[in-house]
C-alpha cells in the first residue's frame, strides 16, 4: 500500500510534527544498534522518519533496506534520501522506481557532498548537477511522490552568497519541493532569519528546523566544521565543563536541544526534525513527551 505523503501530513497537522533521521547501518552490529534506537524512540510517536543516502555503492541498497526495516517495524511514512552523487540518470531512475514500487512516496532530493578526498562536486557525465534537477527528474517520473529539499540557515558552504543560496532554494521548491528541512544549527536566531529571508523571496513551503543534540565537544566541533554551523559560546563552555564525562556531555547537549525545541515551538514552526545518527537518545524521550505532549 502506498504510504502517506509528508506534504499531506504537514497540511493537515493541528500541531507541530516530529521526525527523526537515521543513517543506513554498515554492518550487522550497526543494524542491531539501528533497530534498538528506532525501537526505543517508537513511544515518542514520530510523524515520519527518514534514512540518509551514502555516496558509496553498497550503502545505496542499505538505505532502501533500512527504510523497509523501519516500515516493517511500524514507522511510517518513511522518507528515502537520494543524492545525485556518482549516479547516471538511468541509475537514479531505477532507484526512484524501486522506492515507488515498494509503496514509498516520499524522497528527500539532494545533490550530495563530493566523495571523500574530493573538494568539488562533479556530476556523473550522464547525471544531474543540482538538487533542483533531481526534484524535477523525480516529479516528472512520478508526480505523486512528495519531495523534500534541504535548506541552509547559515548558507551552504559552496554558495556564492546568501541571496543566491535562497534563490536556488526557491528553484527547488518551484520545481516541486513540498517542504524544506534545514541543516543543523545551534542558534535559533539563524533559523528565524533564514525563514524570514525565504519568505521575503517568496518561498511558501513549510520549513522544518533540523537539530542535532550534541554528545561531546569533539563531535560538536566536527559537525560544525563539516557544515559551517556557528557554535554558541555558552554551549561550548558547558561542554568544556562536562569534560570527559560522556553522560554529563549528553545531558548538556540534550538540554541545549530541548531549549532550542521549546523556543522553536513558541515561534510556530511546522515541526522539528531531529538528526538521531542512530545513537541512543534515552534522556531525550521524556523531554520530547513534555514538548510535544505525546
Ligand atoms: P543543491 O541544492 O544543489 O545546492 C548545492 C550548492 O549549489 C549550494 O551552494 C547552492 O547555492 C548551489 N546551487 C543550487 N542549485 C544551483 C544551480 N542550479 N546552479 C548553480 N548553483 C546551484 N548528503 C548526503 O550525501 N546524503 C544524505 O542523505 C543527505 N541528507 C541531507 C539532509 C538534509 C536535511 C540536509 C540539510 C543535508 C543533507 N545532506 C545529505 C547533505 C547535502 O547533500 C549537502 O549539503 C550538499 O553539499 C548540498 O546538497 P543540496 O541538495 O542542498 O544541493
Amino acid at each position: 500500500m502506498a504510504e502517506r505523503l509528508i506534504s499531506e501530513l504537514l497540511a493537515e497537522a493541528r500541531s507541530p510534527l516530529l521526525s527523526y533521521e537515521f543513517f543506513p547501518p554498515k554492518d550487522d552490529a550497526g543494524m542491531d544498534q539501528f533497530k534498538k534506537v528506532a525501537e526505543a524512540l517508537k513511544p515518542t510517536r514520530p510523524d515520519f522518519v527518514t534514512v540518509t543516502f551514502g555516496a558509496g555503492g553498497s550503502t545505496r541498497a542499505s538505505t532502501f533496506q533500512a527504510c523497509q526495516h523501519l516500515r516493517e517495524a511500524g514507522h511510517t511514512p518513511v522518507m528515502h534520501h537520494l543524492t545525485c552523487v556518482g549516479s547516471s540518470r538511468d541509475e537514479l531512475a531505477s532507484i526512484i522506481d524501486s522506492v515507488y514500487d515498494a509503496g514509498m512516496r516520499n524522497i528527500m532530493a539532494l545533490r550530495g557532498d563530493p566523495p571523500k578526498g574530493e573538494t568539488r562536486f562533479r556530476p556523473h557525465p550522464d547525471g544531474l548537477g543540482h538538487a533542483n534537477d533531481l526534484v524535477r527528474f523525480i516529479k516528472k517520473r512520478h508526480p505523486d511522490i512528495c519531495c523534500g529539499v534541504a535548506g541552509y540557515p547559515e548558507t551552504h558552504q559552496e554558495a556564492l552568497s546568501p541571496e543566491s543560496d535562497i534563490l536556488y532554494l526557491k528553484d527547488k521548491v518551484d520545481m516541486g519541493g513540498a517542504f524544506v528541512t534545514t541543516q543543523l544549527f545551534y542558534d535559533n536566531r539563524s533559523f528565524y532569519d533564514f525563514t524570514k529571508r525565504a519568505r521575503e523571496w517568496g518561498i511558501r513551503a513549510p520549513i522544518l528546523p533540523g537539530l542535532l543534540p550534541p554528545i561531546s565537544l569533539k563531535q560538536l566541533r566536527r559537525m560544525a566544521s563539516m557544515c559551517g554551523a556557528a557554535l554558541p559560546a555558552a554551549l561550548v563552555r558547558a561542554l568544556e565543563k562536562a569534560g570527559d564525562d560522556p553522560d554529563k556531555a549528553q545531558e548538556v547537549g540534550i538540554n541545549w536541544t530541548v531549549n532550542q525545541i521549546k523556543d522553536l515551538l513558541k515561534h510556530d514552526v511546522p515541526g522539528i526534525h531531529l538528526y538521531i545518527l542512530n545513537r541512543s537518545k534515552a534522556p531525550l524521550a521524556p523531554a520530547l513527551k513534555e514538548c510535544f505532549g505525546r
